[in-house]
């Protein structure tokens, strides 16, 4: 299982009953929180999601839209006792930041919180089944997005072919990783006869708050799914712009160049009631498109 929740969709003010950016990606294990905007509380338990399954928070930027709800995580994660580490992955002035709220409270946390302060481009978390990395995009203020990517399967064993070569059990491990067996006969019994490919490894990239900016291609291309912000309709562009956001037109030139699978669209402006025409005016670019509305769960 690698999947996608939104939890929040719009920028800077809660508006129509939709919340500030917040999503989180689900494996069988762990379940990774991409930004925590105001309200990310409520919507993860309206969703069912797991507190004590976050073990890693990773915020693109400190535009309060997409971190105002951390505090507050992380303050009822103490109440409840957890006592797993948790990390955060974020701009540098974040651990301030928290560090005086906690203080202010005297609030002493039952848990290890460790802050990770985004700086470069690269690996910021390699776990069992998923890698993640941040990659610089181009906003207001310094901003991040994040690629996850599943680790590659192992080739997967055909027990009753590898047992009708007679190939050894603690040879299996070799097959996994694609080696020919040979027999004491000398016979090459080739990889392909005796295991299958494993599935593709997925690959989710979350794009933050960005202006339109061809430059991410390459960090997010041949990507099964995007998000990518569509602030505002395709007619104020020039607003877009001029506050480092983009329009549904250009979310999906950026899908469209990229080549990825799916594209994904949010952070709605306030402004707008109705969100039929971000998908239209997107669609017309990059068809396979849909809104990141609230509760929606994707697959990766
Ligand atoms: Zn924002
Ligand atoms: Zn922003």
């Amino acid at each position: 299982l690698l999947a996608l929740t939104i939890l929040g969709n719009n920028s800077a003010i809660p508006a129509y009953g939709r919340n500030p950016t917040a999503q989180v990606v689900q494996t069988n294990d762990e379940n990774y929180l991409i930004d925590c905007g105001e309200g990310t509380q409520l919507q993860l338990s309206k969703y069912s999601i797991k507190r004590s399954k976050i073990n890693k928070i990773f915020i693109s930027h400190l535009h309060g839209d997409h971190y105002f709800g951390l505090i507050g995580l992380i303050s009822s994660m103490g109440l409840i006792g957890r006592t797993n580490d948790l990390h955060i992955y974020a701009p540098a002035p974040l651990e301030q930041i928290l560090h005086l709220h906690l203080q202010a409270a005297n609030t002493t946390l039952p848990y290890q919180l460790y802050f990770h302060a985004l700086k470069e481009e690269g690996e910021i978390a390699n776990d069992k089944k998923i890698s993640v990395k941040a990659f610089k995009v181009n906003h207001r203020i310094e901003c991040f997005g994040f690629l996850f990517t599943e680790k590659k399967n192992p080739r997967k064993i055909l027990p009753e072919r590898a047992k009708a070569y007679e190939i050894p059990e603690a040879y299996y491990g070799e097959l996994q990783k694609g080696k020919d067996y040979t027999t004491k006969k000398g016979t090459i019994i080739s990889n392909e006869d005796v295991t299958e490919a494993a599935t593709d490894a997925r690959c989710y990239a979350y794009c933050a708050d960005t202006i339109y900016d061809e430059t991410i291609i390459p960090k997010i291309k041949g990507a099964h799914l995007i998000y990518h912000e569509t602030t505002y309709l395709k007619d104020l562009e020039e607003r877009a712009a001029a506050r480092f956001h983009c329009t549904t037109v250009q979310a999906g030139n950026i899908a469209k160049l990229a080549g990825v699978e799916k594209l994904l669209i949010g952070h709605f402006s306030s402004k707008y009631e109705l969100l039929d025409d971000f998908l239209a005016e997107t669609k017309t670019v990059f068809e396979n498109t849909e809104l990141a509305l609230e509760g929606a769960c994707f697959k990766i």
